[in-house]
């Protein structure tokens, strides 16, 4: 299989290390140099450039998080007339791109992007498209939202620099016409969330006439959503789609690019840009760095090296990840990623933590009888929730109640014996949930009461 850039993703862990190190001493200094604000944080952390003498001295350097980026970005809309934060570097005048945040809580954040920073995301998705064997030229459907959120017009953006040919759908135009451009258009690959990816291999035919088999659409690359790599979820949509190959594709927000995307064997993501986004892993309770090592999980943190406008020093992503440095039987170079769950959204059910992405997988993995769409109902906002926990489950439609009481205490007993807390299945039919929320797509798996 070929790669897009061998020399950066065939690197040994030793010379990766050697330039990611180089890479580091030469941001510290621009953020120290250039940013008022970074240099009064490193100052009060008590580091300076010249405490950087190793990578390991990196992990003395203090972490960066949404809550600092928003109010940086507040501060600066007043002082610098701009949304872009104080810890900005470049001139405001080199932004070339802006997205933001999916805004599901508080004001939206900004993420600027100079021609170089565009770059480096460009770079980075031509790795993920040449690693699963788009070529320039080959038509691309993008069939997720476009947004100002990373995974929308910016995404179609890199695609485009890579010189596909990319027919921006978006998602919100529906299934019909959805199918209807891809009838038209014969895309090898399509681009989505995995919400949308199934709702359009479970219902194009009856809503559009169109059979999702006929399409010949070879690669399905999803995103914004665990599930990509799950076996029930992709398998599904794998033959919704005729036999198509689900790719689950990762992006680093910290780093303000895709850093990773799976492969055939379905065996984690693939991390390409190790030689663009420096990432380590620590423990999300005490935030202890941990080793790189087989195995590992805790919360993800991206420093993007390169990054020229507002860059993020040890970002907290807040996602659990669990790392695996075995050789992938692809053949492919990167360490693989497993994405476990959100820190934000982990609940504490009688001293178990649980993450609702691990519910719905449950379910998914349980019965063809439900959906898979699946909403938590909590009295108030976590993380402690008291059980039995009403857990909302879209089933297919034509049960008897005599199904559904079974397939109930099933749930139950499964949730039980897997995720160890009680839950209390309640049902819906098909369709009730809105597959698509706010800007991203992406389906909301928890709803507090009263907030
Ligand atoms: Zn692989």
């Amino acid at each position: 299989m070929s790669l897009w850039n061998p020399t950066a993703e065939n690197m040994t862990r030793r010379e990766l290390r050697a330039l990611q190190f180089d890479k580091l001493k030469v941001l510290v200094n621009r953020v120290y140099n250039e940013s008022p604000y970074y240099k009064n944080k490193l100052t009060a952390a008590g580091v300076s450039p010249e405490h950087l003498k190793s990578l390991e001295h990196y992990q003395d350097f203090p972490f960066f998080d949404k809550d600092e980026e928003r109010l940086s970005q507040e501060e600066s809309k007043e002082a610098l007339g701009h949304p872009f934060g104080m810890h900005i570097t470049c001139d405001p005048k080199l932004v070339n791109r802006v997205s933001s945040s999916s805004g599901t809580t508080g004001s939206p954040t900004f993420s600027g992007f100079t021609k170089a920073d565009r770059a480096i995301a460009a770079e980075n998705t031509a790795r993920g498209l040449t690693r699963i064997g788009i070529e320039p030229g080959d038509v691309v459907l993008h069939a997720s939202v476009l947004s100002m959120w990373i995974a929308g017009v910016p995404a179609v953006d890199s695609m485009m620099a890579y010189g596909a040919c990319v027919v921006p759908v978006g998602a919100l135009s529906g299934v019909e016409r959805v199918a209807q451009i891809a009838k038209e258009t014969r895309p090898r690959m399509i681009r989505t969330t995995v919400s949308f990816a199934r709702h359009l291999a479970a219902t194009m035919q009856d809503r559009a006439g169109i059979d999702p088999k006929s399409l010949g659409i070879e690669k399905v690359v999803v995103t914004g959503e665990p599930g990509g790599s799950i076996p029930e979820i992709f398998g599904e949509i794998e033959a919704g789609f005729g036999g198509a190959t689900v790719y689950d594709n990762m992006g680093a927000t910290g780093c303000h690019s895709p850093t990773g995307i799976s492969c055939e064997a379905h065996a984690g993501i693939h991390f390409y840009a190790e030689d663009n986004a420096y990432f380590e892993i620590v423990d999300p309770d005490t935030l202890t760095p941990m080793p790189i090592e087989n195995g590992v999980e805790g919360e993800i943190i991206f420093t993007g090296l390169e990054r020229e406008c507002g860059p993020l020093l040890r970002w907290r992503d807040k996602d659990i990840i669990r790392i695996n440095t075995d050789p992938c039987e692809c053949g492919r170079p990167g360490v693989r990623m497993t994405f476990k769950g959100r820190v934000d959204d982990m609940l504490l059910i009688k001293g178990v933590n649980v993450f609702p992405n691990a519910v719905r997988d449950v379910v998914n993995r349980h019965s063809s009888k439900a959906t898979g769409n699946i909403r938590m109902i909590l009295q108030k906002s976590g993380p402690v929730a008291e059980p039995p926990i009403p857990i909302l489950v879209e089933h297919v439609r034509n049960l008897s109640t005599a199904q559904l009481t079974e397939l109930g205490n099933e749930l139950e007993n499964a949730i039980h014996h897997q995720l160890r807390f009680r839950a209390k299945i309640e049902f819906q039919s098909e369709d009730h949930f809105e597959l698509k929320t706010g800007t991203t797509g992406k389906s909301k798996l928890v709803e507090v009461l009263n907030s």
